[in-house]
């Protein structure tokens, strides 16, 4: 299996790209590995992870809270796991953002691992080291940043992805084009999500492409002080809405998108607004939503973004080119 390491401030992480997870036994001991995963992949995936001590949990995003870390925990308890075990998150991003969390806290930390399964997963939520729950209808709002050890790619896991959560992974892919290459947004606007889902070897390569254009942005500015930023285009309102609208993380992001491609074409001009629109309906993302202003104001103002009375908002200034613009609360909430 071919290995890369990428160096980050606090430590490396091996990515294994074109993996499979029979490989985890090379770099995982399965005597002192706790594999983490969902019900929906695990009973699609059940004799992968038979050789595995397992702990499944409920899927979805209500399952991103301190409960379901306590009840990892007391699992790993009655493993008698130590500080030698390594945790594995084999799944989307809720499961490498609890895995992540846990084995952060667990002991005051053990080494853990990813398999992402989702796309999602693959280009965004298991790479760069954060990581964390949800309180209440607010996002990652208890969390620690910390790398880890590995990322095994295994691509065979989409086969078993359903549409919509294709779809989500497309949110981050477009978000990622959006801000840092032009090129691969000119790519997605010819291709659609039909071609990628037929076309296996350049699925391959977009998610090869993004996960090293998330993995360089993070390499720079671990820590998010400059542009790691950028990364979150779409997420300052997306977040707000998500929980408490029960949209997925790619439907909230998406019009997040828009609102503030949006905000870039009142204030910088932005000529391209109906271009990243455009892509996002291609490949069948939501580019609006019926809110309540008031409510959504409110849990803005908890968006860790947040510097007194402003919010640094990721605006675009072309296409492939964005821009950190803090912004009154009082405009957000005129715009809104
Ligand atoms: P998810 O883990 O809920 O997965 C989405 C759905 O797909 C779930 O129902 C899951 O069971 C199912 N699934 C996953 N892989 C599958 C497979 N191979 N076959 C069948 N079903 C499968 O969520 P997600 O969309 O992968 O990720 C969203 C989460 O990631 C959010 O909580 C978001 O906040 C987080 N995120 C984190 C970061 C980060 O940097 N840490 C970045 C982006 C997103």
């Amino acid at each position: 299996m071919k290995k890369r390491k990428f160096s980050f401030n606090q430590a490396s992480v091996d990515y294994y790209l074109g993996g499979s997870i029979s490989q985890l036994k090379e770099i995982a001991d399965p005597r002192h590995t706790v594999l983490v995963t969902d019900e929906n992949i695990y009973t699609r995936h059940a004799k992968r992870f038979k050789p595995w001590n397992t702990i499944v949990l409920k899927p979805g995003e209500a399952y991103k809270v301190q409960a379901t870390a306590d009840e990892i925990i007391t699992q790993l308890i009655e493993m008698e796991a130590d500080r030698k075990t390594t945790l594995v998150g084999v799944g989307g991003g809720v499961i490498t953002d609890l895995t992540g969390y846990v084995a952060s806290i667990y002991m005051r930390g053990i080494p853990f691992g990813f398999v992402p399964t989702s796309l999602l997963a693959m280009v965004d939520a298991s790479i760069g080291g954060k990581n964390g729950i949800d309180v209440g209808v607010y996002k990652n709002l208890a969390g620690t940043v910390r790398q880890p050890s590995f990322i095994l790619y295994d691509m065979s896991f989409l086969n078993s992805l359903p549409e919509k959560e294709w779809r989500n992974g497309f949110a981050e892919i477009i978000k990622h084009a959006s801000i840092r290459d032009a090129s691969m947004f000119a790519e997605l606007e010819k291709n659609s999500l039909a071609f990628y889902r037929r076309r296996r070897a350049d699925t391959d390569m977009l998610v090869r492409r993004n996960a090293l254009l998330k993995t360089k942005v993070v390499q720079g500015d671990e820590f998010e002080e400059g542009d790691r930023k950028l990364l979150n285009f779409g997420h300052t309102l997306g977040h707000a809405l998500e929980n408490q609208y029960e949209l997925s993380h790619g439907e909230a992001i998406s019009i997040g998108m828009v609102y503030a491609s949006s905000l870039s074409e009142n204030l910088l001009g932005f000529k391209d607004k109906e271009r990243v629109v455009g892509l996002l309906q291609k490949y069948g993302l939501p580019v609006r939503a019926e809110f309540d202003k008031d409510l959504v104001m409110k849990v803005l103002k908890m968006d860790k973004k947040r510097q007194r009375e402003s919010i640094s908002f990721i605006l675009l200034k072309r296409i492939g080119k964005a821009v950190i613009q803090p912004i009154s609360i009082e405009e957000i909430y005129r715009s809104l």
